[in-house]
């Protein structure tokens, strides 16, 4: 592995998890280990002292019973029948001074501890010692109590044996815990490795997206795990991204070719005056036409502005306490006029007052559109209704209903994208923004507008709000 590759490893998530794994399972197999071992050794010296103190009280009834000659004959004999390198035993004066001992060729180094010999004087009950002779690697464990009068018993014992037993136990443990940190190791990085797929997945499917390949997904497996979450996040947001740049690219394709029929027309007034011969007034009607065309141009923009702000959920509404009522009521006085040019009826039914929080500029924008649509729909003769309510649960619904040309079921599915015109209606003026602005409006406030419309008979727009 190339020394670029390591450094990589080593910042991988995988590796810091495995670290972390044998890390704490190192420190517990070390702690368990420590607690046996000392519980072990603690074992192994309880049971030794437990072994000096039978000498000392078998020597303690021996003497009682058959004098001191007895007892070293019976030390000699059991240093013996031990081992001399083993047990030794020393019997002592008061004053500290041996009188007679087993074999001590082997412990020659072992000193009388005199302080102890003077607590033993003052009562003290039987006092171990341990201590280790020079040259020599292991402990000797030496017990001194009184056995009789005037007589005082050290009784020693190596502890050679349990020290390699010890030392053979620590080579155990030492080589057990480098074989379970190295499976530790193993286990970990196979399970962070495990766990981590479902990142890499994603990863790998976030580096194959490009512009063009937005549809694509990561793939989800039914375990319904935090990593399967992430990755229905991820494909969730992947699913907004792809709707908003085909959003972006629609608004495009329709600026693109919606701006481009009145910049043609205006180009085309200005062509026309300076490819004839014209005089003043001419050139100020160019310049009025030119400036109708702009104004439409700019209320076009303004509006397409408008809606992709709201859609972004970046509009911003001036919302306030208003007369929703009062709002409806005088659209339908400003639409009368143009209504009654037509020879159409307008009802407006309406509660006196109805109290709503919204942006009464955008509402009125949502209003006006809706009426203006019924009334530019409604062939002479026919009927534009308005009716506003309280809903149940404090919604309000607005319904304006006429009994114009209506919309075939292939255009009501359609009738609210962006600048999208019905066939019949391309012989009329507008710019197929009037829907989209108005739902847009409507959703902002939490709200939206559906179509209940039959060719022929009328159309029936339904805002809720
Ligand atoms: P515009 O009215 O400028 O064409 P809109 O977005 O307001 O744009 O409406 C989109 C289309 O929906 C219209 O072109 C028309 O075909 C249809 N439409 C809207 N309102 C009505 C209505 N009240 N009756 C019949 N058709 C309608």
């Amino acid at each position: 592995m190339s020394l670029k590759k390591m450094i990589n490893l080593r910042r991988t998530l995988a590796f810091r998890l495995t670290l972390w794994y044998t890390g704490v399972f190192a420190v517990i197999a070390f702690l368990t280990i420590s607690l046996f071992y000392l519980l072990a050794t603690n074992v192994i010296q309880r049971q030794t002292d437990e072994d000096l103190l039978d000498q000392m009280r078998k020597f303690s009834s021996l003497i009682a019973t058959e004098g001191v000659g007895a007892g070293q004959r019976v030390a000699t004999i059991e240093s013996q029948a031990g081992g001399v390198k083993k047990v030794f035993f020393r019997f002592l004066h008061s004053n500290g001074r041996a009188f007679s001992s087993s074999n001590m060729d082997y412990w020659q180094d072992i000193y009388i501890n005199y302080s102890i010999i003077q607590r033993l004087i003052h009562g003290e009950a039987p006092v171990f010692e341990t201590i280790i002779l020079p040259e020599r690697d292991h402990e000797i464990r030496i017990l001194y109590g009184i056995i009789g009068p005037g007589i005082i018993l050290q009784v020693g014992q190596s502890m050679e044996e349990y020290g390699r037993i010890i030392s053979v136990f620590k080579r155990i443990f030492i080589g057990t815990v480098a074989l379970l940190m190295a499976l530790a190791a193993l286990v970990g990085w196979f399970m962070a490795r495990h766990a981590l797929s479902g990142v890499e997945a994603v990863t790998r499917t976030a580096q194959m997206i490009s512009r063009d390949a937005l549809d694509m997904r990561v793939p989800v497996k039914p375990r319904g795990d935090e990593i399967d979450e992430m990755a229905n996040t991820f494909n969730e947001m992947l699913g907004r991204i792809e709707k908003l740049i085909a959003g972006m690219k629609e608004m495009s394709d329709n600026i693109a070719h919606d701006l481009k029929t009145p910049i043609t027309r205006i180009r085309g007034i200005a062509e026309i005056t300076l490819t004839t011969e014209t005089c003043q007034p001419e050139y100020e009607t160019m310049t009025a036409s030119i400036i109708e065309e702009c104004d439409r141009l700019l209320d076009m923009i303004s509006t397409m502005l408008v809606i992709s702000r709201f859609e972004a959920g970046v509009g911003d509404l001036r919302k306030e306490k208003i007369d929703l009522a009062g709002l409806v009521k005088d659209a339908c006085e400003l639409f009368r006029p143009l209504a009654e040019d037509k020879k159409l009826s307008i009802e407006c039914r309406t509660p006196e007052f109805l109290d709503y929080t919204g942006d009464a500029g955008m509402l009125q924008r949502l209003i006006s559109n809706l009426l203006d649509n019924a009334i530019k729909y409604t062939p002479s003769g026919g009927a534009v209704t308005i009716i506003l309510e309280r809903q149940n649960d404090n919604g309000m619904v607005l319904t304006i209903g006429d009994t114009g040309a209506g919309i075939a079921e292939a255009e009501a599915v359609h009738i609210f994208e962006r600048f999208y015109r019905g066939d019949e209606s391309r012989s009329t003026e507008g710019t197929g923004l009037g829907l989209s602005l108005a739902r847009a409006i409507a959703r902002a406030h939490g709200g939206d507008i559906t179509v209940e419309s039959e060719p022929g008979k009328g159309s029936i727009f339904t805002v809720t709000l």
